[in-house]
């Protein structure tokens, strides 16, 4: 008996260690600059790129309070134009607050206003519209957020499959998400997408964090089962968004009905990139492997069904579809999304060597001895509560 105890004790020690992350011999993603800059314009080596901001008419402060901040802290520099989606026909009032705010930083910027047309927003004609309502309404009764609103699981889906096929944004290859109510709380002296491009860098995030999982119980079996199905290789990435089963070989599969688990019965972290912040290169999604990962996704029915995000969306495809050197962590933006901020922080040798980005619990509100800007002229909020550090820690393993 014992020694059937001892080699399943042995077995689980083994199996949870093919989740541990060799780390990189360098850190493979510093920051592309650290402290200001007397702005670094790189004349005509200028990206392909765009501002893409999803809005609704009734938005407009919200609206008009990110876009002051993002022309005030980088765009005042740099002058990449904005595209404004709606699903709804924008009023005039949107339109001409908006225009007249971008053209007292830029007379002769020409900001895009357009319509997702209906064919990228709205139910697919294979989805059950009862059980859609029952399922939100379920949803809505434990407290999912927003899992109630139709609009909400639209947005999701939009933002999953089909913005990068918006007519607005086919002339673009880089783009930068921009919502309602934001704000970076440090200047942005450098060209990001410059610089995205430069390091062959694909993604870039400022906040990682835990998803709701209530939001998205079969998503990581989805996503799980396909990158199986596809023959798709595991990047470190991938595995640390990935938590090891605890439980001996033989009962370890009988957990792959628990939400986010697997089919051997190891689950998702829940760690993703918030993507209310994104600057990516949008031939990531435009590519088949991507295209045929939201399909499938789509067919699903997991968009309505349950409540699933397109943070974990893009998240989880760009740890299958890139090498982790490809995703940047833009540490030196300060960035606030309510009721979050991620703010720079520079963290001790001794935090580095455990990945460390964001301060401790202990030291995030008062500031650390050791602690130096890597941003430019931060001037970090106040108010909303500082990123944990846990999911910043975990996924950086891969690369520092
Ligand atoms: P949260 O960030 O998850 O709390 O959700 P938000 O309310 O900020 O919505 C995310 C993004 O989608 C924002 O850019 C919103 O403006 C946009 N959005 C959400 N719902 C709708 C909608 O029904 N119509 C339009 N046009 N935009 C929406
Ligand atoms: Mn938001």
């Amino acid at each position: 008996m014992l020694f059937f105890v001892a080699l399943a004790a042995v077995e689980i020690i083994f199996h949870a260690k093919t989740f541990a992350i060799a780390r990189p011999a360098q850190n493979l993603d510093p920051p592309f600059y650290v402290g200001c800059q007397n702005p670094v314009l790189n004349g005509a080596d200028r990206a392909n790129a765009t501002f893409v901001m999803l809005a609704r008419n009734r938005d407009i402060g919200g609206a008009l309070s990110s876009i002051r901040s993002v022309q005030d802290q980088f765009n005042h520099n740099f002058h990449y134009p904005w595209v404004f989606l709606n699903d709804e026909p924008w009023t005039e009032n949107f339109v001409t607050q908006v225009s007249d705010l971008i053209a007292e930083y830029d007379a002769n910027a020409i900001p895009v206003f357009e319509v997702i047309p209906e064919n990228m927003w709205g139910y697919p004609d294979w989805i059950d519209r009862d059980k859609a309502r029952s399922s939100m309404d379920n949803m809505k009764a434990q407290d999912v957020p927003y899992a109630g609103k139709e609009s909400y699981h639209h947005m999701c889906r939009f933002n999953s499959g089909f913005f990068f096929d918006h007519h607005a944004l086919l002339p673009y290859k880089w783009y930068w998400r921009v919502e309602p109510s934001i704000s970076f709380t440090c200047a942005i002296t450098y060209d990001p997408f410059v610089e995205m491009e430069r390091h062959d860098k694909r993604y870039g995030y400022t906040v990682a964090l835990w998803e709701v999982g209530k939001s998205v119980p079969s998503l990581f079996r989805k996503i799980a089962d396909w990158k199986a199905s596809r023959s798709i290789s595991t990047t470190t990435l991938w595995t640390a968004m990935m938590q090891p089963s605890y439980l001996p070989w033989p009962l370890r599969s009988l957990a792959a009905w628990l939400p986010y688990h697997d089919s051997s019965g190891d689950s998702w972290n829940l760690c993703h990139f918030w993507s209310n912040f994104e600057i990516a290169d949008m031939d990531l999604f435009r590519s088949s492997e991507y295209r045929d990962l939201f399909h499938y996704l789509d067919q699903d029915g997991g968009f309505y069904y349950e409540r699933w995000g397109d943070a974990p969306v893009h998240s989880l495809a760009a740890a299958l579809l890139l090498r982790p050197d490809q995703v940047h962590h833009f540490a030196e933006f300060g960035y606030t999304h309510s009721p979050f901020q991620y703010c720079p922080w520079t963290p001790t040798p001794d935090e580095l060597q455990h990945g460390g980005l964001v301060p401790s619990k202990a030291d995030r509100k008062g500031g650390h001895k050791n602690a130096k800007y890597l941003g430019c002229n931060c001037k970090c909020d106040s108010k909303a509560e500082v990123i944990r550090p846990t999911c910043f820690n975990r996924l950086r393993q891969t690369v520092m």
